[in-house]
């Protein structure tokens, strides 16, 4: 008989403010899948806290605030779990006598607050007669790369231990809950996936478990056309391809972690993003684009351009790959880039272009180029089928004070002085999707 494929779902920090909520959720899903995979971020706030600790490593009284307070937040933890919030005193403590923490040590204590959503959860399932069990990601063997706070997970080295320790508690009729956002790097110590990255632990876990369904279950959200705190009209988009989704998630859509859609897209499982009051308003991810007439709206609001005009005037081969050799020499990342045969527009996050600018004086004193910069813009991205005759849509002064545009098929990029950003997010919003739908 064909083995059962599993169901991930993944519950959002703050859908943890309801545990009844989410005992129901899983006690639903697991009467029709005998096979369920479930996977925790921290409680709501537990993570900011936890790395509000490593930022002023000195401020004792205030440790032990916080230490408190996340304590009152996973009441009646079991022996594992009280193991956790022991550990991470002794962390806190030996972050406090060094002064400082070492990005392995953050991601160490960072880790706590899964383990200890985890812990605190299990037992509250077994109440209701499911056989929860714990994991811990790292001991699962989620294998990373060695990028302490932002690592990503080697899918294909950590299959096999993945599969082989999850099938054996799965074969034994067990529900396993693990610890999402964390893993193991490749010399052997904890690491974190970057803010929101229990998401991406969901969809690796479902890739290589070859899962037939991501849940992502969130409070209040699913993909909007735009984000509901800077477009209250925002509508949920009931459908997006992969690569739609993936675009999004890359330029700033806070719903999704950037590395979230990858793993899903690579195996073909489709991804649910449901909030948890409104099931019925779900977003599903997968082979098939949104319906035609969708679009789908991102802002990152803040970024630095910067503008290189060609000395002489035309580009001469290899100007792009210099730049960018130079820049990533520096360890800076190009988050995108908008050229004409004269000028070359290099958008960098806002922090990192004072080093992005230094890499490039170099070509400014050997006369090849005139560098202007950073200004300050917003990235609008517009997601769907017809975006670029949309687009066009934006009323003239505003498209005339773009600095830059970038375009495929379905999504289309813009860089606006970071005011009239915000003020075109809305008009498009307007234009495209609230008159469009009536
Ligand atoms: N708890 C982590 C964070 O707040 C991971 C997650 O929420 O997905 O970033
Ligand atoms: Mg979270």
């Amino acid at each position: 008989m064909k083995r059962r494929r599993p169901v991930v779902v993944k519950f959002g920090g703050a859908t943890l403010s309801d545990p009844a909520a989410v005992v129901r959720w899983v006690s639903a899903l697991r009467s029709r899948h005998p096979r369920v995979v479930v996977v925790l971020s921290a409680r709501e706030g537990v993570t900011d806290l936890l790395k509000s600790i490593v930022a002023k490593p000195r401020q004792r009284g205030n440790h032990r605030r916080i230490l408190a307070s996340i304590g009152r937040l996973h009441p009646g933890l079991p022996r594992t779990g009280a193991g956790s919030l022991e550990r991470l005193r002794r962390l806190v403590v030996q972050v406090e006598q060094a002064g400082r923490a070492d990005a392995p040590l953050a991601d160490r204590l960072v880790s706590q607050g899964e383990r200890l959503a985890v812990h605190w959860m299990v037992p509250k399932l077994q109440r209701a007669g499911l056989p929860a069990v714990a994991v811990e990601a790292d001991h699962l063997g989620v294998l990373t790369d060695n990028e302490y706070g932002a690592s990503t997970i080697l899918l294909r080295r950590s299959a096999g231990p993945v599969r082989r320790r999850l099938g054996d508690r799965l074969r034994a009729g067990q529900l396993p809950v693990v610890t999402g956002f964390i893993g193991r790097s490749l010399e052997g110590r904890v690491t974190t996936l970057g803010r929101g990255g229990s998401d991406y632990s969901a969809t690796a876990l479902g890739a290589m478990l070859g899962a037939s369904r991501i849940e992502l279950v969130k409070r209040g959200v699913s993909v909007l056309t735009g984000d509901p705190r800077r477009i209250p009209a925002s509508q949920p988009i009931p459908r997006l391809s992969y690569e739609e989704a993936e675009e999004l998630a890359q330029f700033g859509a806070k719903v999704l972690h950037p590395l979230t859609v990858e793993p899903a897209r690579a195996a073909g499982v489709e991804i649910h993003v449901i909030p948890i009051g409104d099931p019925a308003s779900r977003t599903v991810i997968g082979r098939r684009p949104a319906p035609v007439g969708t679009t789908a709206l991102t802002l990152l609001p803040a970024v630095a351009l910067l503008r290189l005009r060609v000395a002489g005037g035309r580009q001469r081969p290899g100007v792009v790959a210099e730049v960018s050799r130079r820049l990533a020499a520096e360890d800076v990342n190009i988050v995108t880039l908008f050229t004409s045969s004269t000028v070359l527009n290099v958008v960098l996050e806002e922090r990192r272009s004072p080093a992005g600018r230094a890499a490039l004086e170099p070509l400014v004193h050997e006369g090849q180029m005139v560098l202007d910069g950073p200004h300050r813009v917003g990235l609008l991205t517009a997601i769907g089928t017809g975006v670029l005759k949309d687009v066009a849509r934006l009323p003239p002064e505003l498209l005339a004070s773009a600095e830059g545009l970038s375009a495929t098929p379905r999504s289309v990029t813009l860089a606006l002085p970071t005011a009239q950003a915000q003020r075109a997010l809305l008009e498009l919003h307007r234009v495209l999707v609230e008159t469009e739908r009536k």
